[in-house]
């Protein structure tokens, strides 16, 4: 099967943009190269636009606004349905990309990330069909209208994960968009607009200006004609990013940092609890925003839990994200890999234990941008590795005496996008998850669950994704008085 870098090359794909439903040459000739974290050598060339390339992209998707949003509710449908298929028929093209752009084991790319995208699409296809768009009120009729033209900015870390959750729902809910993903994963967004395009949507309706943040994401937060912009990442950027919408009183989505914890009971089955807590804190190599990063542990179960998760951590392979037998691959960029290897350093200079990993590549693995999965133990709440997020592999286990203080350290947090509680007694798992300051919270480590939204208390973010919240966040509300007599 041919590479997807030779496929995006081959047509000609890596230095245009999709706008109007054209692949066009940027106005600028600025690139960058998109980086193989598995060997740290550039793997392709791709363009970075400005605010020229917005100033087309928006103006397309803004005359593009009429027709779409007035489209039959079954003729959306019908191109998310043509959407998700691509998306599970070049499977393994994407899978690819990913591998390449961001070091996600193959394995996981295949399994996780890129059929879990497609389901966002899935979703919103199912939502945008049973969805009443008009309910009456007394004689009032309660309209749900598309906002207008929106800026979605996505992250490296789950690249077509997060771009699927917010033009899924985008669409379905009849609005027209420009995409500008992460510039250090900008692959797996080349083939998705393709998808786009061989789908059949109309002209305007997608756009995709590659760039970096500072220059084509400002340009679109504070363009007078995007109604809305919806950003994933750090919450630094959604900072500003709020920061340039708030002239032209846009819409802001943010779905921002987090610090999640894990709250191991003291009746939890350690033997399932621990492994499955350190396995969802490591998953994507703790590059997930909702990754529970903090486990809490009962004072007198700190043995045992050290014990268990070091076990759970040396069964991690990680490797050669294109190996079968790998987990974990290489983390996904250059200043990523310095920041988990500075915290790491952090940690040790704050006095926490360290139970497994530390310091630098794993010894079989000295090129590429490989770290240890790390557990610090004996954590205190003042240390910075038990609130500043790392997003990396590296877990803090913090003890507790009592359950009350075990809420109040999960609460401890600035952040409150995910969170997780382990017990034996049902009715007490649920009363501490009702304690809890986050938008989502796993009892048991339950399946997805791609209906369920997503998003954060605190400065974890504003709104919601996925699910049917996910879709009426690109809603606008119009009553109409006197509608019905
Ligand atoms: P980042 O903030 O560096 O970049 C995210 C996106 O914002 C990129 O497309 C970037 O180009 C853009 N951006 C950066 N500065 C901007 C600016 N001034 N104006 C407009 N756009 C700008 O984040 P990242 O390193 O790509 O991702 C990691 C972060 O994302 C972590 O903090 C993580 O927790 C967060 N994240 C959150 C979620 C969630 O759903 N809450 C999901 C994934 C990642």
């Amino acid at each position: 099967m041919i590479s997807s870098v030779r496929h995006l090359m081959e047509a000609g794909f890596l230095c245009k943009f999709y706008i109007d439903g054209e692949w066009r040459k940027p106005i600028g000739s600025a690139t960058a190269a998109a980086v193989n974290p598995a060997t740290e050598q550039p793997i392709a060339e791709v363009a970075l636009g400005n605010d020229e390339d917005v100033e087309r992209a928006v103006a397309a998707a803004r005359r593009a606004f009429a027709g779409w949003s007035r489209k039959p509710a079954a003729e959306r449908a019908a191109l998310l349905d043509r959407v998700h298929d691509l998306i599970l028929d070049r499977l393994e093209l994407f899978a690819q990309a990913l591998t390449s752009e961001m070091g996600a084991a193959i394995t996981y790319a295949r399994r996780a990330q890129v059929p879990l995208a497609a389901e966002h699409i899935r979703v919103a296809r199912d939502n945008l069909a049973t969805y009443s768009f008009i309910n009456p009120r007394g004689n009032t009729a309660i309209m749900r209208e598309a906002i207008g033209v929106c800026g979605l900015i996505t992250p490296w870390n789950w690249p077509l994960y997060q771009i699927t959750a917010k033009v899924g729902p985008a669409l379905a809910a009849g609005c027209t968009v420009v995409l500008k993903p992460s510039e250090l994963s900008p692959l797996s967004a080349l083939l998705f607009a393709e998808v786009m395009d061989d789908a059949g949507c109309p002209p305007g309706v997608f756009n995709l200006v590659n760039g970096i943040g500072p220059i084509v994401g400002a340009a679109l937060a504070s363009h007078p004609h995007v109604d809305m912009i919806s950003i994933t990442g750090s919450t630094r950027a959604g900072i500003l990013v709020a920061q340039a919408a708030a002239p032209t009183v846009k819409r802001v989505a943010q779905e921002l940092g987090g610090k999640s914890p894990n709250i191991i009971l003291p009746d939890a089955d350690l033997s399932r609890a621990v492994p499955l807590g350190v396995g969802a804190a490591f998953r994507n190599l703790g590059q997930s925003c909702s990754a529970p990063t903090r486990m809490l542990v009962s004072r007198s179960q700190m043995a045992d839990v050290e014990v268990l998760a070091a076990a759970a951590a040396s069964e991690m392979v990680v490797g050669d994200p294109r190996a079968e037998s790998t987990t974990h691959g290489p983390i996904a960029n250059r200043p990523q890999f310095e920041r988990i290897q500075a915290m790491i350093g952090v940690g040790l200079e704050e006095g926490a234990k360290l139970v497994i990993g530390g310091p630098g590549r794993p010894d079989n693995l000295q090129v590429g941008l490989y770290a240890r999965p790390t557990i610090f133990s004996n954590v205190r709440r003042d240390m910075r590795i038990a609130h500043e997020e790392i997003f990396g592999p590296v877990l803090s286990i913090i003890p507790y005496d009592t359950i009350d203080e075990a809420v109040e350290i999960a609460n401890d947090t600035v952040y409150g996008l995910g969170a997780h509680v382990q017990g034996t007694d049902i009715e007490m798992v649920r009363a501490v998850a009702g304690r809890i300051q986050s938008g989502q919270v796993h009892l048991n480590h339950p399946d997805w669950d791609p209906n369920a939204p997503f998003g954060g208390y605190k400065r974890s973010g504003n709104g919601r994704e996925y699910g049917l919240e996910g879709m009426e966040e690109y809603l606008e509300t119009k009553a109409v008085l006197g509608f019905y007599r």
